[in-house]
């Protein structure tokens, strides 16, 4: 989900991470990045193709760090796998393997990976795990100037060698049912704005679809799954200032979720269409999501996987819980072919 408020955007920095960076910069690195004089990243910013689908294909392998417990990380060119965000974990990581000549190595997880520039990367053997930065240890904004971002291949055997060419390949399935999750995530969080859309007593901003963007103001959390997605929402004091009356609304749940569900049967019926804009091809370039629904066109910032069109899916489904002032909505979205 994507918070379309900077209020909102405290809570759940994510997708837009990288926009706000970029708009942000006014350093001297950025200078010194855009200066063609200047020597280019010892590790460049990972280029990925999952966002056009893919789920395999060769890569040069560009440096090993230690990921601790014995395990490695596996920094290469190009990769369809998709990482896990550590800052904004929606979707989690793509499972699959490495290649390396004849041995095949399962990747455990994928994270993201970040490293200065300025600091030089030894290629050469183990210093390079001092200069990457995995996961949660990242000090920096995803997409801060003068850092390079990676997508960082988890392996708990020994790992391939520097320079070494391997074959990426990700799980085709897993994938496809973490997409389905991920768009009935966002087509979910439509409905739920649209049956929400009464409760609001002040004017705030709306959604592609027209309605109020209850989800955009009140998003705290979201995890995608293989087929679904769980969001949960604050109802609390801080969403009653900015006009939402939550009153009576846990015995309203039932007529909601039936009001929600009719309509996302609607849209799954007209089967509409799911694209893309892609700004560029690195890790850190913005990808926009885009779902034409017979109301309007949502278009939102986002990182993950999708489908091309909601008539990939059998069945799309929310139900609503409350409890202690937030709402938990859970995703049920079953691929037609699974
Ligand atoms: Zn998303």
């Amino acid at each position: 989900m994507q918070p379309s408020t900077p209020a909102a955007q405290d809570t759940a920095a994510q997708d837009t991470a990288a926009q706000d960076a970029a708009a942000q910069d006014t350093s001297a690195l950025d200078t010194a990045a855009q200066d063609a004089s200047a020597p280019a990243p010892t590790l460049p910013t990972t280029i990925v193709t999952y966002p056009a689908g893919e789920v395999s294909g060769t890569a040069t392998v560009l440096a090993v760090a230690d990921a601790g417990d014995g395990r490695s990380a596996v920094i290469v060119d190009r990769t369809p796998f998709h990482p896990v965000d550590h800052r904004w974990p929606d979707q989690g990581p793509d499972r699959g393997a490495i290649a390396a000549g004849d041995r095949r190595l399962e990747v455990v997880d994928v994270v993201l990976g970040a490293v200065a520039n300025t600091n030089t990367v030894d290629n050469t053997g183990t210093g390079n795990a001092a200069a990457i930065h995995l996961g949660e240890q990242i000090p920096v904004r995803r997409g801060e100037d003068g850092w390079s971002f990676l997508v960082a291949h988890i392996v708990a055997d020994q790992p391939p060698a520097l320079g070494e060419t391997v074959l990426l390949q990700v799980d085709p399935d897993h994938r496809r049912a973490l997409s389905a999750g991920h768009t009935g995530c966002h087509v979910a969080a439509l409905a739920l704005n649209a049956v929400l859309a009464d409760r609001w007593l002040k004017d705030i901003p709306v959604d592609g679809v027209g309605s109020p963007d209850f989800d955009g103001q009140a998003n705290t959390t979201s995890r995608i799954t293989p087929g679904g997605s769980v969001d949960t929402y604050r109802l609390g004091k801080s969403l009653r200032k900015r006009g939402f009356n939550a009153e009576g609304i846990e015995e309203a749940l039932p007529g909601l979720a039936e009001r929600a569900n009719a309509l996302l049967a609607e849209w799954v019926a007209v089967d509409a269409p799911v694209s893309w804009e892609i700004a560029g091809p690195a890790l850190t370039d913005l990808r926009t999501w885009i779902c034409t629904l017979p109301e309007g066109e949502q278009r939102m910032a986002c990182g993950g996987t999708h489908l091309h069109h909601l008539g990939e899916l059998a069945r799309l489904q929310v139900s609503f819980s409350v409890t202690d002032a937030e709402l938990t909505m859970v995703t049920t979205a079953i691929l037609a072919d699974s």
